[in-house]
């Protein structure tokens, strides 16, 4: 009878065992911790996905739908490629509306959103202006005042004509121009941590050149941990942070410049005139979305320490920290609630974005 007993207990015992082993290893299966790392050439930069937790088989197909998607959005959003949704609108400025794509219209009214909060200082409409700074070679010279000049009289928010029922952008002004360029890998890289998690991806990390979105959480709790180039030396991080979720974005004068008479040009411009906004180095941006990093990164490099600060802390969820050129070297600057950098390293050679300057 104890002998029956006994056996009967065991074999409970050791089918339960093979159950809870099955289950187990089918839980890590599904959702252990699985690392997969992934890059492309895309939007003028290298982007790369990295899932760290989600399930295993349906990883490939997140990533693939991710990518995508993000270069569907770049083909429609690139105010360089001739057939996209802003360079129709950008040839048709001074003539009427055109017809765009459903997700166009949806990053057009984001950033314009977004935009809405920098006080001027992120505008979209500075495509009229952007286009006579040309940073593809070191060797070129600032566009001429007068040019400058007339090109800032066509940068204007309320020029931009939008007509919801029928879903078309318009410019009122012949000769202007929508430049999404400081906004649009955000509004990409949103879309893409979207995508991932709608493919039940939990643990995630979107880097575009800087402009990175974050999804969930990393196994064990543990933050995030966030390299900042440093600017005079884009080999290594001047500072290391730890996010817990989000979006972080930097933007830099390091990026994209060229050098004339000793003077450092760079490619973030101030819409009042028309030129490289001075002073700032570079501005890092933490946010809830990409999309407000990478706008906020470059408005409060365009507003400086004292305004773009004051932006900052009115802002709920964003915190940020500014590198400026001072006399004895860079100085920083971070608002009220910006992590504290945790050290520095630096980075191996292979993981260096490609200069665009
Ligand atoms: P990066 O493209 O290097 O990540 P940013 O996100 O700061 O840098 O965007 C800079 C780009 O934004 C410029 O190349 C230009 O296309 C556009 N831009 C420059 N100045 C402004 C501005 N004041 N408002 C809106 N867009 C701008
Ligand atoms: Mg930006």
């Amino acid at each position: 009878m104890v002998n029956k007993a006994g056996k009967a207990i065991t074999t409970l015992l050791t089918v339960a065992l093979v159950i809870l082993a099955i289950v187990r290893m089918g839980g890590l299966r599904e959702k252990g911790p699985v690392s997969s790392h992934r890059s492309r050439l895309l939007m003028d930069t290298v982007v790369s996905i990295r899932v760290f937790r989600g399930e295993a088989d349906r990883i490939d197909q997140a990533m693939e739908a991710a990518f995508g998607e993000m270069a569907r959005l770049d083909s429609l959003l690139s105010a360089w490629r001739p057939d996209s949704d802003i360079s129709t609108i950008n040839l048709s400025a001074g003539e009427g509306a055109v017809p765009v794509d459903q997700r166009t219209w949806d990053a057009v009214q984001r950033i314009r959103s977004v935009a809405g909060l920098t006080r001027g200082a992120f505008d979209m409409t500075i495509g009229a202006v952007t286009r006579l700074w040309d940073f593809s070679s070191p060797e070129m010279a600032p566009p001429d005042s007068e040019a400058i000049r007339r090109a800032l009289e066509l940068v204007d928010p309320g020029q931009v004509l939008l007509d919801s029922l029928n879903r078309t952008i318009g410019l009122r002004w012949r000769g202007a121009r929508l430049d999404p360029g400081g906004a649009a890998k955000g509004y990409i890289v949103d879309r893409a941590v979207g995508i991932l998690a709608e493919h039940g991806i939990e643990a995630a990390v979107i880097d575009a050149g800087g402009d990175i979105g974050l999804l969930g959480k990393k196994t064990g709790g543990e933050p995030w941990t966030i390299g900042i180039r440093d600017p005079e030396d884009p080999g290594s991080t001047i500072e290391i942070i730890e996010v817990d979720s989000g979006a972080v974005a930097t933007s830099g004068n390091y990026e994209r410049f060229f050098i004339h008479d000793q003077i450092r040009y760079h490619h973030i411009l101030d819409p009042k005139t028309g030129r490289p906004a001075p002073r700032v180095v570079s501005v890092t941006i933490l946010a809830p979305t990409a999309l407000e990093a990478d706008i906020l990164s470059t408005a409060v490099f365009v507003l400086g320490p004292d305004e773009g600060l004051t932006l900052i802390e009115q802002l709920s969820d964003i915190e940020g920290v500014l590198y400026l050129e001072g006399p004895q070297g860079l100085r920083r600057v971070a608002s009220s609630n910006f992590p504290p950098s945790t050290g520095v390293f630096t980075l191996p050679q292979a993981t260096l974005p490609p200069r665009r300057s």
